[in-house]
């Protein structure tokens, strides 16, 4: 039996059967996680369609509700931290941040307005927009940043009066899990559920006839596979995707004083970020300048286990990762690139990857076309800016990208050329509550975050009172 449970209509339940989670720093499974059967995941939408009656009556509860989740998910941090550490590699750190910006991020929707509008007043009529919540939410997680991108889908789902079953990833389920446990000591049964499987788990989630919004972060391919469950019931979807993000340095750019927010955008969370930067466009004229300090940035970089205070980096997160990465880098140098620094998995157990920075990589080539999701960065070098914008714009990726110079007005002017959700000026991977965020063309359908994503989680209705 798994010492985390699933939490269904309030209560904490084990499933019929677990399965193991694996440890990426060793490679070997450490614990286990509910594998929740079908007739679990009935009672879990029922207990949520049951808990929305009330639910969406009452928004000075809702608001309090949330306020005390954030609270204690922000007390939770220590205890959550080594178990995410544990099945998701990431410094112990950063794990401990994830409860933090979570509660950050359900904080601030519980303080945030849900507009009506007026929209006539005159002798006719008297008409307001309001927004309605949809219902049942079924709310699916990717493996990079489990907590966080929960709060992102609870906070704004729960505030507009839906209730919610989340699944995590069966890579990372076991942080959601103990977070289910907190947020059910103060959150009414059934309002937020969270049960742990496998893919096939989501697929009935997507499939199932009670949830009316399915709220999607992970990857295109699957976002894919939602958008076409979701259609014969038209329930209503976001998808958060992937990305392929360009940075574009600019000429008068100065490497010393970009360099370590390069690094930080390409290799934080081991370049496991939808919005990490994945391909790096520098002026000729800059070329080596750049790849030598990123490079040495690259190079100092201490590669090891999470719970290890020395490590800045962990390992990748699962195996077939793993193995996609070492494939997608290893092809590159065989085309030809060269790693300026790192370029091969790091030896023994766990799925460690050295810190790569390559050069004469080019379009045509899988770590430049696709998204490597991975510890590896392409450099590549530009000659006119016209056409290095087509080149980052060349790709049915769209969530985000950046522009660096030493004139944040000129970089601006080029940064607005970019297709994507967001466009950064001088620094990359720069997200808050209040800022939506999404992608352009594969990247997603809709946003997340502010009053954007919150309305993504209600339906517009009209109401309208005659007066003659
Ligand atoms: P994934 O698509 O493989 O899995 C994500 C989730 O979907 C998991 O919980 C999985 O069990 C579930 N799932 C898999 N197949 C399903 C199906 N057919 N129906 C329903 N659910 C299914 O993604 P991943 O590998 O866990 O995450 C990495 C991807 O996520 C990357 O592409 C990354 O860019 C993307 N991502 C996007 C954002 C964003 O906000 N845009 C944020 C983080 C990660």
């Amino acid at each position: 039996m798994s010492d985390v449970s699933m939490i269904i209509d309030g209560e904490r339940r084990a499933a019929p059967s677990t399965f193991g989670v694996v440890n990426p720093a060793t490679g070997a499974v450490h614990a286990d996680a509910p594998d929740c059967s079908r007739e679990q995941l009935d009672e879990a939408f029922a207990a949520a369609a049951k808990a929305f009656t009330d639910w969406r009556k009452d928004e000075g509860a809702r608001r309090t509700a949330l306020r005390e989740a954030a609270a204690r998910l922000a007390a939770a941090a220590d205890r959550i931290g080594p178990v995410l550490t544990a099945e998701q590699g990431k410094p112990l750190k950063a794990a401990q941040m994830e409860p933090l910006a979570a509660s950050m991020w359900l904080k601030y929707f519980a303080d945030l307005e849900v507009n009506r509008e007026v929209i006539q007043d005159d002798a006719r009529a008297y008409a307001e927009v309001v927004r309605r919540p949809v219902g049942v939410v079924a709310a699916i997680t990717p493996w990079n940043f489990p907590i966080v991108l929960s709060s992102w889908k609870i906070g704004p789902a729960l505030l507009a009066g839906n209730t919610m079953v989340l699944k995590p990833s069966p890579f990372t389920p076991r942080s959601t899990l103990l977070m289910g446990e907190i947020l059910a000591e103060v959150l009414p049964p059934g309002v937020l559920n969270v049960v742990s499987g496998g893919d096939e788990l989501g697929k009935w989630m997507t499939s199932h006839p009670v949830p009316r919004k399915i709220s999607f972060t992970g990857s295109v391919a699957t976002g894919k596979h939602i958008a076409a469950s979701a259609a014969p019931d038209l329930k209503r979807v976001t998808l958060e995707l992937g990305g392929n993000d360009a940075a574009i340095v600019l000429d008068d750019a100065d490497p010393a004083v970009i360099t370590e927010k390069l690094f930080r955008g390409a290799f934080d969370n081991n370049g496991q970020v939808c919005s990490a930067i994945k391909r790096l466009y520098v002026p000729e004229s800059l070329h080596d300048d750049v790849v030598d300090a990123l490079a040495a940035r690259v190079a100092r970089v201490k590669v090891g286990d999470g719970m290890d205070p020395a490590s800045e980096l962990g390992p990748i997160q699962n195996r077939p990762q793993f193995e996609r990465v070492s494939g997608i880098v290893a092809e590159a140098l065989e085309g030809g690139a060269k790693a300026a620094t790192g370029g091969a998995p790091i030896d023994g157990p766990g799925y460690f990857f050295q810190p790569t920075v390559l050069t004469g990589a080019a379009e045509g080539t899988r770590i430049v076309d696709e998204e490597q999701f991975g510890p590896a960065l392409p450099v590549i070098a530009y000659r006119d800016v016209d056409e290095v914008v087509a080149r980052a714009n060349a790709t049915m990726y769209g969530l985000s990208g950046s522009v660096w110079s030493a004139d944040p007005d000129r970089a601006a002017a080029v940064a607005e050329q970019l297709d994507c959700g967001t466009a950064w000026v001088n620094t990359h991977v720069a997200l808050g509550p209040h800022q939506p965020f999404g992608g352009f063309k594969w990247s997603g359908l809709g946003v997340e975050n502010g009053p954007w994503g919150l309305a993504g989680f209600t339906e517009i209705q009209v109401q309208y009172r005659a007066k003659r």
